[in-house]
């Protein structure tokens, strides 16, 4: 087991990408809290899914865009479990649509919860991981952070910002043995691309060079890679996993 003993707390866990880091991480013995905003269905199936096979789970439910609340959400795991080795920053909304009908209240929202919430969750853990002597953080970022999306302007710069912070944050907490990575995914099987007709979802699989979407699970091996040791001299990384796409 990669992660045994571990805690980890994982923003945006009761669905998609999320819920399955979520599960991975406690198939490799980590103690998992699954954050989420609104829907208490999909994270109790998700944490009753967890429990079934034996894994240690716990839901809290608070918004990660509010910098109070992720304080309250890094310090009940931390008075729940001690500590706090793992942060995964994965909550995330996207709007597709063209720039010019874009308004001032889609950046704010889609900066606020794809962005701010990642400043939040690494600022407050982080004065943990210090005192703890240890930690790692993974954001999960999207290839259109990189080179940028068409429709996807505003969610292409809040992903682009998170590929700034994590190298930046990345080589300021190297010394302290607190390793910072990101996760770009490309088109993954989720909720968030339910939107797309049969016919859209043929046309983007052609563009992508294997042919077909990700699957969550192809994202959170990843995660439990960048958890674990096995990676213990990566930090200040973006790494893609998107079929080839970019
Ligand atoms: P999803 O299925 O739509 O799930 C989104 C998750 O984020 C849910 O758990 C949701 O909670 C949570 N959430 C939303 N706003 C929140 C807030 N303010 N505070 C706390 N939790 C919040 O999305 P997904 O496709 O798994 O995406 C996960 C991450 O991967 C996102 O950052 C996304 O940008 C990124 N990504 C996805 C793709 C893709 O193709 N799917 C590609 C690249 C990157 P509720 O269940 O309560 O609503």
């Amino acid at each position: 087991m990669k992660l045994k003993g571990k805690v980890a707390l994982i923003t945006g866990g009761s669905r998609g990408i999320g819920a399955e880091i979520a599960k991975e991480f406690s198939k490799e013995g980590a103690f998992v809290v699954i954050n989420y905003i609104s829907n208490d269905r999909a994270a109790e199936e998700t944490i009753e899914e967890i429990k079934a096979v034996g894994g240690y789970v716990i839901g809290i439910k608070a918004d990660a865009s509010d910098f109070n609340e992720a304080k309250n959400l890094v310090d009940s795991t931390i008075d729940k479990f001690g500590k706090l080795d793992i942060l995964v920053n994965n909550a995330g909304i996207s709007k597709v649509g063209l720039f010019i009908d874009m308004k001032e209240k889609h950046w704010d929202e889609m900066l606020n919860i794809n962005l701010k919430s990642v400043f939040n969750l690494s600022n407050h853990v982080t004065k943990h991981m210090l005192a703890n002597n240890g930690g790692a953080i993974i954001n999960i970022s999207s290839m259109w952070g990189g080179v940028g999306a068409s429709c996807e302007v505003i969610y292409s710069a809040s992903k682009g910002g998170i590929d700034a912070f994590t190298k930046a944050l990345g080589k300021e907490l190297a010394p302290n043995n607190i390793r910072v990575n990101a996760i770009a995914p490309g088109v993954i099987e989720t909720d968030m691309n339910k939107w797309m007709n049969e016919n859209e979802i043929d046309d983007l699989s052609n563009e992508i060079p294997m042919m077909r979407f990700g699957k969550p699970k192809e994202v959170a091996k990843l995660a439990v890679f960048l958890a674990s040791e096995d990676s213990s001299y990566i930090t200040a990384q973006v790494i893609n996993v998107d079929g080839g796409m970019v």
